[in-house]
């Protein structure tokens, strides 16, 4: 296994020290968020295995002195859609045929990795079919990337009678799926509309806890969002025109809300051109670019009402590796604070994804998932732009802390 890790990185030819050592990894900083809203200073992480043993001032030896940095859990991008990518050669999306299987797999390696340097950790996908070999390629250590969870598919309003969407919610349990994924609404581009009935999306939700999985929902618009909260779903994507009833009904039930309203539609709008096809059109657009300041309305409201804020990024082509961007839109333009922002990204999407006891928190007993920028976000939100150092599970596979770190002291 280590060997692999070494070989791996060695031909991606970045600066990573993946070492065979048995003893245990001292990380020395001087500022480190964990994950929950608190900060330590001047204190070591002892790292074993895969795990974060102790946290100890007094923790003899230093492998990885990240002083001048600011350390924090990996980041947990709840939504994104990792193997998404534009065409290396006409710079456009792939449409269907355009590429051979082989290909598709390259760059959602590719993605993987700049996903993983960028500071991403873990991520939930929802999700493609080529998900599963890359979650498992990753896990089992043969290509580098976060953690993934995928829901491998998702339903629509034309997934069938609730009978039919419930033997879809097995099929993709079976065929292993982490999570159910589902459009209880049209697309930002379509309006936003309910699309699946009361009656499927309680199929659908119901279901996935049956077979133990979560329910996370596509919803722009309030309807669609109202009938996955009383059926008891378990996130609403995007909201993006959210009503103050439909956020006080989320807050009230502590319903997970996982608001895109920054990298997603800037990159769509950026990068214009390059998406086409279907609802890619001028309405399409239109109806991206009038989404923005809505999505920063809501997003005001939610924060207002105490909802529980995860951070998805809705990551497509021309996003995926720049994840963290989400950060300084929600930070400058949603107000957000930025340790709230943070743990947003860590503690409360790792309670999200049900692994809350396992990530997105640095304390004894958790995964070593652990970051560093150069720069300190809540003095300079673009700081999440500088990620130097990338640990997870315990293996290193960024290290340009020692430049960063003693440019920082000076
Ligand atoms: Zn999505």
């Amino acid at each position: 296994m280590k060997f692999t890790a070494v070989f791996v990185v060695a031909t991606l030819a970045v600066p990573v020290a993946v070492l065979a050592q048995d003893g245990p990894v001292v990380i020395r900083a001087d500022t480190v968020f964990d994950g929950r809203g608190g900060t330590l200073t001047n204190t070591s992480i002892v790292v074993q295995g895969s795990q974060i043993t102790r946290i100890d001032p007094a923790a003899q030896g230093v492998t990885y002195d990240l002083r001048g940095l600011t350390v924090m859990p990996g980041w947990i991008d709840t939504h994104a859609h990792i193997v998404q990518h534009f065409d290396r050669t006409t710079g456009k999306t792939p449409r269907r045929g355009d590429e051979t299987p082989q290909q598709a797999a390259l760059y959602a390696v590719e993605n993987a990795y700049m996903t993983l340097v960028g500071g991403f950790t873990t991520v939930q996908s929802p999700g493609a079919e080529l998900d599963k070999d890359l979650r498992d390629w990753i896990a089992d250590g043969h290509v580098p990337g976060p953690r993934i969870l995928t829901s491998l598919r998702a339903i629509t309003d034309r997934t069938g009678t609730p009978d039919e969407i419930r033997a879809f919610v097995r099929q993709a349990v079976a065929d292993g799926a982490d999570v159910i994924k589902l459009f209880a609404t049209s697309s930002i581009r379509e309006g936003g509309g309910q699309t699946m009935t009361d009656e499927q999306i309680r199929a659908a939700c119901s279901e996935a806890h049956a077979a133990g999985k979560r329910a996370m929902v596509h919803a722009q618009g309030p309807e669609g969002a109202k009938a996955a909260i009383l059926a008891g779903c378990n996130s609403i994507e995007h909201g993006n025109r959210l009503t103050d009833e439909v956020l006080d009904l989320m807050a009230q039930r502590k319903m997970y809300f996982d608001p895109n309203f920054g990298l997603l539609l800037h990159n769509y709008l950026e990068n214009r051109d390059r998406f086409s096809g279907g609802n890619f059109n001028d309405a399409g657009f239109a109806f991206m670019e009038k989404g923005i300041p809505i999505g920063i309305d809501t997003f005001k409201r939610a924060l207002a009402r105490n909802i529980p804020i995860v951070f998805g990024t809705d990551a497509v082509a021309g996003a995926n590796g720049r994840n963290y961007e989400e950060f300084v839109y929600r930070v400058r333009d949603g107000g957000q604070k930025p340790m709230a922002a943070i743990v947003a990204a860590t503690s409360t999407a790792a309670q999200s994804l049900d692994l809350g006891d396992k990530i997105g928190t640095i304390a004894p007993g958790f995964q070593a998932d652990i970051i560093a920028t150069d720069g300190n976000p809540l003095q300079d939100i673009t700081a999440v732009r500088r990620v130097v150092f990338v640990m997870k599970g315990g293996k290193v596979f960024k290290n340009l802390a020692t430049a960063a770190s003693s440019r920082a002291k000076k």
